[in-house]
């Protein structure tokens, strides 16, 4: 996968701008590797990834600001917008004395980094540092990326951020330790599901072998960030699920089930919210529906919402349109209004989002 080493001219760019369905080109790979390579000796690096961040987002981010720290950057700083808060299951990941609040991240970096963000919004309000930066990276896999780095790295068929994180260390020539390694795992195993998603190709494979040949322990790490979770967090999973609803005639017959919880739920189980983040694999395994989706408060009139499909529909398309993103088979966006309102749109959109013929 890094046998193609950048191009001797290191930093040459591309002049044509390559389809949006191919990954990175020689010429942004170059680029990237000379971005990094340009810092100055005591150059300060602002590593930052999408709010509410995920085991790809911070894992993704904190294994390649290690692998940056080994390769003597010492000035760095990672993120991500809102509260400063990451979630207990990812607590005992290495690097995370790199992590400051956003309200303390270098306002003028010479060198700013995006992770596992689709777009400009997800990075909340630091998303400035991407003019006030001397240089903007953006590493990530979605799809609908918009392409708002100075130089971008998006690979729409990577399973996760850290797969195009890994290649550009393996550029950079930094060797694969156990705590770049632990990192990189967790982003990976979280994306792809623990290697149940259709993106487990070969080469994640591959990559997850590079990876456990360091000799960190996937079962210590599976059952901490998988099949760990507060006793109320038990509780409440079992309220919200009670008042799931399958809906078999949405999305043309494909179906929809879809559950909410409230800031309210939260409170009475005295949970945080970012143990509802899991919600979503318990409803979707409903075999009567394609589409699932769970409406999540963040507050007064405000919601995350998550959806996934099994294929019947694109849910990025119902996403996108309604000012999200994501990927096919698993995607999001902040709705406003009730619960009613926000899945209201959703059941709007379904039929337009459909990959196929109409079921009969
Ligand atoms: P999750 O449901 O796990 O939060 O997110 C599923 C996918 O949708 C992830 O790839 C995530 O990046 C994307 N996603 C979730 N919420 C949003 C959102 O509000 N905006 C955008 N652009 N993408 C989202
Ligand atoms: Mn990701």
């Amino acid at each position: 996968m890094t046998g193609t080493s950048g191009d001797p001219a290191g930093g040459a760019l591309a002049e044509a701008t390559p389809p949006a369905d191919s990954g990175p080109t020689e010429a942004d790979w170059a680029a990237a590797v000379a971005a990094v390579r340009a810092l100055p000796p005591d150059g300060r690096v602002l590593l930052i990834c999408h709010v509410n961040p995920d085991g790809d987002a911070l894992g993704s981010m904190l294994g390649f600001g290690l692998g940056l720290r080994r390769l003597g950057v010492r000035q760095m700083q990672a993120t991500f917008p809102g509260p400063p808060e990451v979630p207990e299951s990812f607590r005992e990941l290495p690097g995370l004395d790199l992590l400051v609040p956003a309200t303390e991240a270098y306002a003028d970096p010479e060198l700013v980094i995006c992770f596992d963000a689709a777009s400009e919004s997800r990075l909340g309000e630091l998303a400035d540092r991407l003019a006030t930066a001397g240089g903007a990276l953006v590493l990530d896999h979605h799809a609908s990326n918009t392409r708002f780095g100075r130089v971008n790295l998006v690979d729409r068929h990577a399973a996760a951020t850290s797969v195009v994180a890994e290649e550009l260390l393996a550029r950079l020539g930094v060797d694969l330790d156990a705590a770049i390694a632990e990192c990189l795992y967790v982003a990976l195993s979280t994306d792809t599901g623990s290697f149940r998603f259709e993106a487990t190709t070969p080469a994640v494979h591959q990559l997850a072998a590079r990876l456990l040949a360091t000799g960190i322990r996937p079962g210590d790490i599976s059952r901490r960030i998988f099949d760990t979770r507060p006793f109320g967090a038990v509780r409440l999973f079992g309220e919200v699920l009670g008042r799931a609803r399958l809906e078999p005639a949405a999305a043309a017959g494909h179906g929809l089930v879809w559950t909410y919880a409230t800031q309210d739920d939260l409170a009475r189980h005295d949970q945080r919210p970012y143990v509802l983040e899991a919600l979503i694999d318990s409803v979707r395994c409903t075999a009567e529906a394609d589409v699932s989706c769970v409406v999540k408060q963040t507050a007064t009139g405000d919601w995350a919402v998550s959806m996934r499909s099994k294929g019947a529909v694109d849910v990025s398309r119902v996403a996108v349109a309604l000012g999200g993103g994501g990927h096919r088979f698993a995607a999001g966006f902040t709705g406003r209004g009730t619960v009613d309102e926000v899945v209201d749109r959703i059941r709007a959109e379904l039929g337009g989002a459909l990959t196929g013929p109409v079921r009969r």
